[in-house]
């Protein structure tokens, strides 16, 4: 076989391999099944494309979306490779199928609904096969952000075929997650490949939201070059587009109900641009090749940290310095919290645990790179020099004393009275309620005292916030998933004083 080198300069005019990109396509090449870890952006798509092109047969693709898959279709048409998607909305259907037969195909994309169907499996017994890629390969695990039921159906097919490889993909895996994709792919786990997931060049900040608009213009103001802020709704898109108009930079909105030729034209404009800040809805940026994006802003929590890292890691693709504003508020906490108890019960756990990881991202007085890195797996340094709490670290209080009191307080006294009752209970503020239900004998009683009742109202809020409590639906505290940690010591909670922002100076004429 040629030099798989030899090849990359040869078939995408790329002088050499990047990160991981070597040791997945040598695997893939010699027959090994292999999950890839790559953030976006880290070149996937080549790992599978190369073994496309120097194994005989075909590379069948399955990948979730219909409007990624004509992407990709392009990108690999545009490197001389031939390729064809086989979806319900393609008129040649009966062409690429012969193409297919024939071996006249390096890709073929097809969408995972495919793998129950049983003449699919007999038109892949009928062509030479050179691989599986599996991307976005996150979605055949319940405990991943996005789960497809129909990715469950792959393994059988695959298995029919054990000769030939499989890859799957996926840019966003938290442990447990690449543990299930493992496991419900059939690759052994030593075919996982982890690429490093450190962008270092990109710089974060999170603060609590107060006044978001002026916030957010004060980043467009202070970031030269192109942007995008993240809103949670398409009317907040344009209603934050017209504000930021006022920054004097040109701005656009985004999202998926925008008439579909404005939206193309809106995307073209941003990607052309040079100053240009982009206000979308996260439905923008997926396959957005654009290396100079200089910062992304949050208007809001993101869903997952897997998403604030895939939607953060659009900014400085060309490596040059970028920075990433997260601002948040409680009720984007109250919110999530509602959305989750919408959703099915078995959904319940995992998406409680995704949200308690935000909250203790977006709280924390430490490094948030660490934290970042440390979800996906890696092992920081302490602390990264490049993100708020590393340049100016916060003044906060260890309130993990008072803290275990509360929880130790809301257990005793049965897990269904509010903050203010428990705050009574532990400073003894005696009620006839507290003497009625017997609870001046309680061994919490009174057991804070001084100026630790101060601490008392924050840490309930921390509490909250961390999913270590829960109000029921009486407005009752009840534990949540959090507690266990705090209470046994593994995970300490810090209050952070408002921190001391810089005062602007505005419209003082030395500018
Ligand atoms: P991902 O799917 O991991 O987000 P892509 O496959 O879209 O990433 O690749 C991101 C960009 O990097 C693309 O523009 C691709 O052409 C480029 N790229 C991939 N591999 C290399 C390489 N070895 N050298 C230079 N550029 C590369
Ligand atoms: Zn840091």
């Amino acid at each position: 076989m040629n030099d798989p080198r030899h090849e990359l300069q040869r078939i995408f005019g790329f002088p050499d391999f990047r990160g991981v990109q070597r040791q997945v396509v040598d695997r893939t090449l010699g027959h090994q099944r292999t999950l890839a870890v790559m953030p976006t952006g880290a070149g996937k798509s080549l790992t599978y494309q190369l073994p496309a092109a120097m194994l005989p047969g075909t590379c069948v693709v399955v990948s979730p979306l219909i409007a990624l898959m004509h992407d990709q279709l392009r990108a690999a048409e545009a490197v001389g490779l031939a390729a064809a998607t086989l979806t319900s909305v393609d008129e040649n259907r009966a062409e690429t199928m012969q193409r297919f037969r024939d071996g006249q195909l390096d890709l073929l994309y097809v969408a995972p609904e495919r793998a129950s169907n049983a003449s699919f499996r007999d038109l892949l017994s009928a062509a030479p096969l050179a691989l599986f890629a599996i991307d976005e390969a996150h979605c055949v695990s319940e405990w991943g952000h996005d789960f497809r039921p129909d990715y469950r159906l792959l393994r059988p097919l695959l298995d029919s075929f054990p000769d030939v490889p499989r890859l799957a993909l996926t840019a966003t895996a938290d442990a447990h997650t690449r543990a299930d994709i493992l496991e419900q792919l059939g690759i052994p786990t030593e075919g996982m490949i982890v690429a490093g997931f450190d962008r270092p060049n990109i710089r974060y900040t999170i603060q609590p939201k107060d006044n978001l608009t002026r916030q957010i213009a004060d980043v467009v103001r202070d970031t030269a070059g192109p942007g995008i802020v993240y809103v949670q709704t398409r009317a907040a898109t344009e209603k934050m587009a017209a504000a930021l108009a006022a920054t004097g930079r040109p701005t656009r909105a985004y999202h998926a109900g925008l008439d579909p030729a404005i939206r193309a034209k809106n995307q073209r404009d941003f990607v052309a641009s040079e100053d240009m800040v982009m206000c979308a809805t996260v439905a923008f940026g997926m396959g957005i090749d654009k290396p100079d994006v200089r910062f992304v802003a949050h208007a809001g929590l993101p869903k997952s940290i897997e998403a604030y890292y895939q939607e953060t890691g659009r900014a400085g693709r060309d490596g040059d310095p970028s920075v990433a504003h997260l601002f948040w508020g409680a009720e984007d906490f109250a919110r999530a919290r509602q959305r989750i108890a919408e959703m099915e019960p078995e959904r319940h756990s995992g998406e409680r645990q995704r949200l308690a990881s935000l909250g203790a991202l977006v709280e924390t007085a430490g490094c948030r790179r660490a934290i970042l890195l440390r979800h996906f797996g890696e092992d920081p340094p302490a602390t990264c020099g490049n993100c708020d709490n590393c340049l100016s670290p916060p003044r906060s209080t260890d309130a993990t004393e008072v803290a275990r009191k509360y929880l130790s307080a809301v257990f005793r006294t049965g897990q269904m009275f509010g903050m203010g009752y428990i705050e009574s209970v532990l400073t003894a503020k005696s009620s006839e309620r507290s003497l009625m239900n017997g609870h001046e004998q309680l061994s919490v009683w009174g057991i804070v005292e001084g100026d630790d009742a101060a601490l008392l109202k924050p840490v309930g809020r921390a509490l909250l916030l961390r999913d270590a409590l829960r109000t029921n639906e009486h407005g009752g505290l009840e534990f949540g998933p959090g507690a266990r940690a705090i209470l046994k010591g593994e995970a300490d909670v810090a209050l952070l004083e408002a921190p001391a922002r810089p005062k602007r100076r505005r419209g003082s004429g030395s500018g």
